[in-house]
């Protein structure tokens, strides 16, 4: 899945096939082959270089292989209740595997693809119906929420800049983290993505040349807060009780 979502974040924003052709060399063209394409340990076997050119890949590659299967593993010591495999483990796999991937297109061409962010609300949606976790109208009011609150500051924004300010990408990938979490999780992952994306954002702006003129993408920090949610739901509620007592649990 890790090596997948390589392929889709490379491929996707070129408008290329994410199946066909395999893997093959972007320097020298050559196909990679199979004892070469091993997630993780090929890039750190070959020292991050084509067998055959030379030309260097990114670590990157490697460490979005680790990071899906670090997320896995926390998904399944988390959700799973001894079973190989249930309801929860199905979907937060597939959430956080997705959200990995958005996150780096975000970062190398920032977009948040409509075929990622659209179908998460719609599957979401569809899951809710099944889900321990929440109710559908807590996956609808989070698709609300969610899409809504950023829908709103990206207009007050505008209004005060007459500018773009928020992509519709961000109003999208918030509905769907709010499909998927429901609206509970919304001011959590609102507070923390903000927080997050604004440290790094100061620190950019006085260690670049961009000042204050800088454009980071929001995605990333957006993800992030989703999964900090998912696997400390307790702090995030009790952080909710902080803010709005009357919605947190008795
Ligand atoms: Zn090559």
């Amino acid at each position: 899945m890790g090596s997948f979502g390589n392929v889709i974040i490379l491929r996707l924003p070129k408008g290329e096939s994410v199946v066909r052709p395999r893997s093959y060399c972007y320097s020298c063209k050559e196909l990679i082959r199979w004892y070469d394409n091993i997630p993780i340990l090929s890039w750190f076997i070959l020292r991050g270089k084509c067998r055959s050119c030379q030309a260097s890949y990114s670590f990157r590659y490697p460490l979005v292989e680790f990071l899906t299967a670090l997320l896995f593993c926390l998904v399944y010591m988390r959700f799973s209740e001894g079973k190989i495999i249930n309801l929860r483990v199905f979907e937060y796999i597939f959430f956080v595997w997705a959200l990995v991937v958005v996150s780096m297109i975000d970062f190398d061409h920032m977009i948040l693809p409509d075929v990622f962010t659209l179908s998460g609300i719609v599957v979401g949606l569809v899951f809710s119906i099944f889900s321990p976790d929440r109710s559908f109208w807590e996956a609808f009011g989070g698709v609300l929420f969610g899409g809504g609150i950023f829908w709103l500051i990206s207009y007050m924004y505008y209004i005060w800049r007459g500018e773009d300010g928020i992509g519709g990408g961000d109003i999208k990938l918030s509905a769907w983290i709010g499909a998927v979490l429901g609206w509970k999780a919304i001011p959590f992952v609102v507070l923390s993505s903000s927080i997050l994306g604004s440290v790094v954002g100061l620190i950019l702006v006085f260690k670049t040349k961009a000042g204050w003129k800088l454009k980071i993408p929001y995605g990333p920090y957006l993800a992030l807060g989703a999964v900090l949610y998912l696997f400390c739901e307790e702090f995030g509620m009790s952080f909710l009780n902080i803010f709005f007592p009357s919605l947190g649990p008795e």
